[in-house]
């Protein structure tokens, strides 16, 4: 059997640990809280004791927010500019707020997502034997 899908399955499957990151909770247990501030990651799990920190979500989050944020406002350019004629300093103000709105309400469960997929392909020292390793 492939390696990779031997630690998919001790793990945990794919889609529910996206999902459980994606509601900003553990990606193991579904239980606890991921993050213990706005976009900062919690060191532990409260409810399963799952050890976070080997998570190295960067910038990945970020850049996805942009593409898709950016895609969402560069499309609805057009539109706007139908609607409501020919008032670029107030599409820019409306499309501005939009795009910061939201980009500030993806980024937690982007981040989310991407610690869940980081810990169920066991990226990063979450895979087996890392709780032996560390203190
Ligand atoms: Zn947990």
């Amino acid at each position: 059997m492939d390696p990779q899908n031997i630690l998919a399955q001790e793990t945990g499957a794919t889609k529910p640990a996206l999902r459980r990151g994606a509601c900003l909770k553990c990606p193991r247990c579904g239980q606890g809280k991921l993050f213990r501030g706005y976009l900062k990651v919690a060191d532990r799990c409260g409810a399963c004791g799952l050890d976070l920190t080997p998570q190295r979500a960067d910038d990945g989050p970020a850049y996805i927010v942009i593409l898709v944020v950016a895609h969402l406002i560069g499309f609805s350019l057009a539109p706007m500019f139908g609607l409501l004629g020919d008032r670029p300093a107030l599409i820019a103000t409306i499309l501005g707020l939009a795009s910061v709105a939201l980009s500030l309400a993806m980024l937690p469960p982007v981040k989310g997502m991407f610690v869940a997929f980081q810990w169920v392909r066991a990226m990063h020292g979450f895979g087996p034997g890392r709780e032996a390793v560390r203190p």
